[in-house]
């Protein structure tokens, strides 16, 4: 999947300007985490960021923040090119994954609460 592909923001409430999209984000004090699944095996990665040190300004229209980073599982040796760019609240615009995808943090406790 080499498409940069926009998250529609389709859970924003009524009234909200932001074009954030929700629930791909677990905020945690000083970092966040997103939940990468990998399109060669299936296996969910957590990547966890800090906020302080790994999320890069943007000097850009759109987003404020964006991490760009290769992601690698545990079960193959698949590399998944990651691009992420945020809204000054550190909740997700944008993103583009080769060889992965985001996946919800509810999709990922109801996997692994199995
Ligand atoms: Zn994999």
């Amino acid at each position: 999947m080499s498409i940069f592909s926009k998250i529609k923001a389709a859970l924003v409430g009524s009234g909200k300007t932001s074009n954030a999209t929700r629930g791909y984000t677990r905020h945690d004090g000083q970092g966040l985490f997103v939940y990468i699944r990998c399109d060669r095996c299936g296996e969910v990665v957590p990547l966890r960021l800090r906020k302080t040190d790994e999320m890069a300004r943007s000097e850009e229209e759109g987003y404020d923040y964006f991490v760009q980073k290769i992601v690698m599982g545990t079960q193959c040796f698949a590399r998944m090119d990651t691009r992420l760019e945020f809204d000054r609240r550190h909740e997700i615009v944008n993103s583009s994954i080769q060889g992965g995808s985001l996946i919800t943090v509810k999709e990922y406790d109801s996997i692994s609460a199995n």
